[in-house]
């Protein structure tokens, strides 16, 4: 499947600081891996390219509808709870409902848990658009600051 922008994807793109090859890279990569999670309608996948974790936001044709990324490495879900709230993702290779769950994040030395959506089984965790470009931008900027 090959990615396609739109003027409005290419736009905000640009304004995230992303690269169209990089979100073309992730979204062939999930589509060979079967990695990525859908409710149906959109697929989100992710791939650490350098020093970031880039994701993509697609439909079945491959358009995209959306992009963002960010830096802190996803590390190993933490168990929260037993009654996890079940989400409307699901995993595609496990064939499995992700839930709203617990990851272990670093960034710079420094080790957080936050929120993601987690599939029990494998353990991959995937952090949506909204948590990605608010929270966890103003944290890696907050720990920047520290290290500064
Ligand atoms: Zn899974």
């Amino acid at each position: 499947m090959d990615a396609k922008f739109s003027a409005n994807a290419k736009d905000l793109l640009g304004k995230r600081g992303l690269k169209e090859a990089d979100v073309a890279d992730v979204i062939k990569t999930a589509e060979t891996s079967h990695r990525k999670i859908t409710d149906g309608k959109v697929s989100i996948a992710k791939k650490r390219i350098g020093e970031v974790t880039i994701y993509a936001v697609y439909d079945s044709h491959g358009n995209v509808e959306s992009a963002y990324s960010h830096r802190m490495v996803l590390g190993e879900p933490v168990k929260t709870t037993d009654e996890p709230e079940v989400t409307k993702w699901e995993c595609v290779h496990c064939k499995e409902k992700a839930i709203a769950g617990t990851v272990n994040m670093t960034y710079m030395g420094i080790t957080r848990s936050g929120p993601a959506v987690v599939c029990q089984k494998c353990g991959d965790s995937w952090v949506e658009e909204y948590l990605a470009t608010k929270t966890i931008a103003a944290a890696e900027g907050l720990f920047e600051k520290k290290k500064a």
